[in-house]
């Protein structure tokens, strides 16, 4: 349960901070968290007042302060994060080097070299610009090297899926619908190999039993007996995934 809502606290804090409320019925207590996409994200128990929770804000104003400057400055790097001049793909065992020139030209082309060397030519634009055009390119690019490995480790487990598709998602690292489409995050492929293999076999799983059921991991342990410790890397993972991918 989440409420997505902007909140205004008084006191010591700057009049213009505002902060992302989630309800959580299943916490005990206020948990604040501070990320460089959301801000600060305060999840509260169920029924807690509006009264209680300022108070604890104000208590922890400093700490608030303090984070919410580091995230700023994380902000600001992503913003300013170059476009990469080699592009990893573990899961694919595959490495693209990347040449750029700058030309006066109105948008911005990718030429492939080869199988491993590409040449962006752009126009003056930030790069951040370029970074989203570069992983546009990388979703068409990556598309049909999953649909592969998707369809070949589901022919290992004996099963069948419909469409294998790719996406750049935030949160989630891939999904199952329930008609056995298959989506696959872009960040999957820059992971460590047996973490993308993981994730594959948690989504074909999914095409047995449509929840995380224990009997959905007992099936997963059975293909994947590392589950557990693979679980936990996937976990922290996120960070090991290139930042211009945007
Ligand atoms: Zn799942």
């Amino acid at each position: 349960m989440a409420e997505r809502a902007e909140k205004r606290v008084q006191g010591v804090l700057p009049s213009d901070f505002t902060y992302l409320k989630r309800i959580n019925p299943r916490a005990k207590r206020v948990i604040l968290r501070i990320n460089h996409r959301d801000g600060l994200v305060v999840t509260v128990p169920k029924g807690l007042s509006k009264k209680d929770l300022d108070s604890i804000l104000v208590e922890k104003t400093d700490w608030i302060l303090a984070g919410l400057e580091v995230a700023a400055r994380r902000k600001l790097e992503e913003i300013a994060t170059p476009p990469p001049q080699l592009i990893k793909i573990p899961l694919f065992d595959q490495r693209i080097t990347v040449d750029y020139d700058s030309w006066q030209i109105q948008k911005i082309a990718i030429d492939i070299n080869d199988a491993s060397h590409i040449t962006v030519t752009h126009p003056d634009v930030e790069s951040a610009i370029i970074n989203q055009i570069i992983t546009k390119w990388l979703v068409g690019w990556c598309t049909p090297h999953m649909n592969k490995l998707v369809r070949e480790v589901a022919h290992k487990r004996g099963l069948e899926v419909a469409k294998v598709g790719v996406r750049l998602q935030k949160s989630l690292w891939g999904s199952c619908s329930a008609n056995s489409n298959i989506s696959m995050n872009l960040r999957t492929a820059f992971l460590a190999k047996e973490l993308g293999l993981f994730v594959i076999d948690h989504e074909l799983a999914h095409l047995t039993h449509h929840n995380h059921s224990a009997d959905f991991y007992r099936l997963l342990e059975e293909r994947q007996p590392e589950a557990k410790r693979l679980n936990a890397e996937l976990k922290k993972a996120g960070a090991t995934v290139p930042s211009w991918l945007s």
